[in-house]
C-alpha cells in the first residue's frame, strides 16, 4: 500500500446555495489510480473544482486533507505548489499566449525558487513533448485556439507533465475524443502515471477505463460515493446505466428522480 494523499471525510459543498456534494468520503494513496463515475450532474467537477479551491464551491462540512495538511486552508496557487493539479472538463482558450509561455509561467509559479529562463524551458517542454509524442508546432500555438478537441486535452497531458503533480484530477479527459485520440491521451496519462503520483479520473463512461486501468472504481450519485469497487463495477455501468444500478444503491427517490432526469432512463 502506497503512502496516504488525499483523505476526504464527510464532504459537504454548496454551489451558489445549493448542497452538491453531501456527505463525500475518499481515500488516496500515491500510485494509485481512482476511476470516479457519475451521471451527468451529480457533482463530479464540484469535487474537481472544490479539491484545486475554485471560488464559488462553498465547502459546508467535512474535511479535506492532502499529505497531512488541512487543504481548506489553502489558497488555489498553494495547492498547485504543493502538486494538485487538475486537467479541465473544458479547457479554456487563451488567444495571444502560446502553449510555452503559458506552461513556463504555470512551471515558474509553482517553483517560484528555482525558475525556469525560456531557453532552458524549451528543452525541458522537448522531452515532455516527446515523451508524449506531441506534434512540436503544437507549442507555438495560441493556448486551445482553434484546437482540435483532441489537441485541447493533449495539451492538458502536457501541462500535468511540465508540472509534474503528485494528485493529478483527470475531469473528462475522454470527452468529445474519437478513439484515436482517446488513445493517444490514454497512452499519455500513463506514461505519467507511477508510483508517485496519485491519479483520479473522472468519467461519465466505462470506455476510458479500456485503455487506463484504474485500481478502484468509484460511483458518485447523490451528492455521495455510494459504491467502490473494481472495473466490472464500471463494466456493470456500462451495461444496466446508472439508473439501473442506482436501484440497488440505497438511493433515495428523490435521488432516483433526479438521476433518471439526467440519464433519461426509467428507474
Ligand atoms: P458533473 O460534473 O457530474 O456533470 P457538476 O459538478 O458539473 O456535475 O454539477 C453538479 C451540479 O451543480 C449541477 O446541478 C450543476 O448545475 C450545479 N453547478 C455546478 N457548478 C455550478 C455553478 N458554477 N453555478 C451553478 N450551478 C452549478
Ligand atoms: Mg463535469
Amino acid at each position: 500500500m502506497g503512502e496516504k494523499l488525499l483523505q476526504i471525510e464527510n464532504l459537504h459543498v454548496e454551489v451558489e446555495g445549493r448542497e452538491i456534494l453531501k456527505g463525500l468520503n475518499l481515500e488516496i494513496d500515491k500510485g494509485d489510480i481512482h476511476a470516479i463515475m457519475g451521471p451527468n450532474g451529480s457533482g463530479k467537477s464540484t469535487l474537481a473544482y472544490v479539491l484545486t479551491g475554485r471560488p464559488g464551491y462553498e465547502v459546508t462540512g467535512g474535511k479535506i486533507e492532502y499529505k497531512g495538511e488541512n487543504v481548506l486552508e489553502l489558497g488555489p496557487d498553494e495547492r498547485a505548489q504543493r502538486g494538485i493539479f487538475l486537467a479541465f472538463q473544458y479547457p479554456t482558450e487563451v488567444p495571444g499566449v502560446s502553449v510555452v509561455n503559458f506552461l513556463r509561467t504555470a512551471y515558474n509559479a509553482i517553483h517560484a525558487d528555482s525558475p525556469k529562463g525560456a531557453m532552458d524551458f524549451r528543452m525541458y517542454l522537448q522531452e515532455k513533448v516527446d515523451l508524449l509524442e506531441i506534434p512540436t508546432e503544437l507549442v507555438d500555438r495560441y493556448v486551445n485556439q482553434g484546437f482540435s478537441g483532441g489537441e485541447k486535452k493533449r495539451n492538458e497531458i502536457l501541462q500535468m507533465a511540465v508540472l509534474n503533480p503528485e494528485l493529478a484530477i483527470m475531469d473528462e479527459t475522454d470527452s468529445g475524443l474519437d478513439i484515436d485520440a482517446l488513445k493517444h491521451v490514454s497512452a499519455g496519462v500513463n506514461k505519467l502515471a507511477g508510483p508517485d503520483v496519485g491519479i483520479v479520473l473522472i468519467t461519465h463512461y466505462q470506455r476510458l477505463l479500456n485503455y487506463i486501468r484504474p485500481s478502484v472504481v468509484h460511483v458518485l450519485m447523490g451528492g455521495r460515493i455510494v459504491e467502490s469497487g473494481g472495473f466490472e463495477l464500471a463494466e456493470r455501468l456500462e451495461a444496466e446505466g446508472y439508473a439501473g444500478v442506482a436501484k440497488d444503491l440505497g438511493l433515495s427517490a428523490e435521488e432516483l428522480a433526479e438521476v433518471e432526469a439526467t440519464e433519461g432512463a426509467k428507474v
